[in-house]
């Protein structure tokens, strides 16, 4: 019998080392105007039975691993895999999963698809108890969740599922302006962010709210950085993590794009919104993360309010460079030359390679919007 088990699509950068453990598919709404992960692809939930049948497998294969590397760390390599297989009919890639989830302590899982929230509570939390059962060591939990499947749930079923193992949740918030969330159809007020994010809090989790700069356009770019700030500041979540806007071809957000319906921002516009957003921060305790390449400056970090101030100032530095200073650090950072502003350095070969963009494209924006739609 192979000992296969289901794994979705993606999962955020900061659970790159979590077991993954799927309990939906897909997206149960999949209509917002910037989004493809799951575009074409039909919703349905996984009963309890077969999601405990992964969690089984993944154990015995965990065993399994264990059992043929014996007690040396060291054992647990690539070459131990075909041990532990033996005859087993699994595709090797289940065994590689979970050997590199082993390599990495078995500290974190991460619940698969979009929305696991979607169960119903009591489901989810059979779930979770038996994950944990399993792999009691295990010290996080985490899932995506819609802010408006939360704010329909009641806090005891958010406390529920708190007390079984789920630890953290990441929502997408993308804007926290009401224009900006009808015009990409996200389906969720801001009023229903703050309601999601306050009861997510209030029952003990580690809560990631996402902002995308850039997201409401030309036209609404301001709206869109202090409407998000007023939706963080009345939640405090313990992260907000910043997802700069970029318009993908066959997504609505590249069609209207297209049809000039919406006008996106350039970099240096999205990091003006940013300043502004991170500006209009307060009375929280959150910390800024940029974990995405999508974002121009990842050195945009902190936790807040002690580190708001070193955070404009990384912002103001890039501001206050000169023009073409600053379109060569922007391909710098994007083709991998340079990581940080403080990398930044004047550069014979970059400066060519940005003659030779704005010959092909008219500009570096439209160059550089090209290669982010690459990177994701
Ligand atoms: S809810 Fe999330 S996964 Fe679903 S369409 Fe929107 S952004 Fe994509």
């Amino acid at each position: 019998m192979s000992l296969e088990f289901e794994m979705g699509p993606i999962r955020p950068p900061s659970e790159a080392t979590s077991i993954l453990v799927r309990v939906t598919r897909n997206c149960p709404w999949n209509r917002c105007a910037f989004c493809n992960t799951y575009r074409g692809q039909k919703f349905s939930r996984r009963s309890v039975e077969e999601v405990v049948r992964d969690i089984d497998n993944i154990r015995t294969i965990a065993d399994r691993i264990l059992d043929a590397a014996g007690n040396e760390a060291q054992g647990l390599s690539s070459r131990v895999i075909a041990k532990a297989r033996g005859l087993d009919i699994t595709p090797e890639e289940y065994y590689r999963q979970v050997l590199f989830w082993l390599h990495h302590g078995m500290k974190s899982a991460f619940l698969q698809d979009a929305n696991s929230l979607i169960l119903p509570a009591e489901d989810l939390a059979k779930i979770l108890r038996h994950l944990l059962h399993c792999f009691p060591e295990l010290v996080r939990i985490t899932s995506y969740a819609r802010a408006k499947t939360v704010s329909k749930k009641s806090l005891e079923d958010m406390k529920l599922l708190r007390e079984a193992g789920l630890s953290r949740l990441h929502f997408g918030m993308e804007s926290g302006c009401d224009e900006v969330l009808d015009l990409v159809d996200k389906g969720v007020t801001a009023a229903e962010h703050i309601d999601a994010g306050r009861k997510a809090m209030e029952a003990g989790f580690d809560l990631s709210e996402y902002y995308m700069p850039g997201l409401g356009g030309k036209a609404l770019w301001e709206q869109n950085a202090r409407e998000s700030a007023r939706v963080i500041n009345a939640v405090s979540p313990t992260f907000v993590r910043i997802r700069s806007t970029v318009p993908l071809p066959g997504t609505p957000l590249g069609e209207m794009m297209a049809k000039g319906e919406w006008q996106p921002l350039t970099e240096e516009e999205k990091v003006r919104e940013l300043r502004l957003f991170i500006d209009s921060l307060e009375g929280i305790t959150s910390r800024i993360v940029s974990d995405h390449i999508m974002n121009l400056l990842e050195d945009v970090e902190g936790t807040m309010p002690a580190e708001k101030e070193k955070m404009l100032g990384v912002i103001d530095r890039f501001l206050a460079m000169p023009h073409d200073d600053k379109e060569i650090f922007i391909i710098g950072r994007r083709i991998g030359h340079f990581r940080t502003l403080d990398d930044f350095h004047p550069d014979g070969e970059l400066a060519a390679v940005r003659k030779k963009l704005i010959d092909a494209f008219g500009s570096i924006d439209a160059g550089m919007l090209e290669v982010l739609r690459n990177y994701i």
